[in-house]
């Protein structure tokens, strides 16, 4: 009797293994759908902005251009050539976040400056589409400034307004933040088309898109999220999403920061 037991947890163990190997085949076929759909978007991603670049280009060598016409060209050409950086930076910031190449630099940093900054950035891209960009409070003083890598948190911010803009088609979004035991708080909230359960996690995984099909509506190359996710945890960080399918998301990031100590407004707290 002693050897049928034997024999079932051979049996038992067989099959586990079975198991494991389909799980693994299906992962593996999942990155490769994924990295060919990554190729597919990217390249489509680099194509719009090249052939801007090419078409105005050609233009600009009409010998009887108007001054006028001359300077409105080449600014196209300088913002799809931005565009064309960006999205070689996001490359690159997610193979230097991997590899863990990304180094933390953290210095004074007035959070207030960077709300209004990101309200700049996108103001006039959220009135081109009727929605509205609402910044719910800027902080008093002496709680604006903070120790920390101003251009990563910046980035993180950058990157989650520009995707609720993005999935946004009416109403509103709304930015507030807070400090409060040594820890910054942003919260970005968007009336837009919102995260299914199921999509919730998947979405913050390198190249994923909820719609990653040929025929997508949305542009990008599933990039921003990981990127974002990436840089708050090397900041010590947590970055939270709360969705509702057809309502909109809000997306939260808390972040460790150094204080000013109260009454000495050039020392600064020890960081947790
Ligand atoms: P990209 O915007 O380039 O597709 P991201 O990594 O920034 O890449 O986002 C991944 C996916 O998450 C998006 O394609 C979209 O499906 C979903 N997503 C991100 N932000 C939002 C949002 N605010 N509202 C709805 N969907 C979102």
């Amino acid at each position: 009797s002693e050897e049928i037991w034997v024999i079932v947890k051979d049996i038992v163990d067989q099959k586990k293994a079975e198991k494991d190997i389909l799980k693994a085949m299906h992962r593996a076929k999942q990155s490769e759908r994924l990295k060919s759909a990554f190729l597919a978007n990217i390249s489509h991603e680099i194509r719009t902005p090249m052939n801007s670049i090419i078409g105005f280009a050609e233009l600009l060598g009409n010998d009887d251009l108007p001054d006028e016409r001359r300077k409105w060209y080449s600014r196209i050409i300088a913002e799809n050539a931005e565009m064309l950086l960006a999205i070689v930076n996001n490359v690159l910031d997610i193979s230097r976040l991997e590899t863990g190449q990304l180094k933390v630099v953290r210095h004074e940093t007035d959070l207030n400056k960077i709300i209004s900054d990101i309200y700049d950035l996108f103001t006039l891209q959220a009135q081109e589409k009727g929605i509205e960009l609402n910044i719910k409070n800027l902080l008093p003083k002496e709680l604006a400034i903070v120790h920390t890598d101003e251009s990563k948190l910046k980035q993180i911010l950058i990157n989650l307004t520009g995707n609720a803009i993005k999935f946004t088609h009416e109403g509103q979004i709304n930015i507030s933040c807070s400090v409060e035991n040594g820890e910054v708080y942003f919260s970005i909230a968007d009336t837009g088309i919102g995260i299914a359960p199921e999509d919730q996690k998947a979405i913050f995984e390198r190249f994923r898109q909820v719609d990653d099909s040929t025929t997508r509506k949305y542009g990008g190359t599933g990039l921003g999220l990981t990127i974002s996710l990436g840089l708050t945890e090397l900041l010590g960080g947590s970055l939270k999403l709360e969705s509702e399918h057809g309502k909109g998301s809000v997306f939260h990031v808390r972040i460790p920061v150094q204080t000013p100590v109260p009454g000495n407004e050039t020392t600064l707290k020890k960081d947790s």
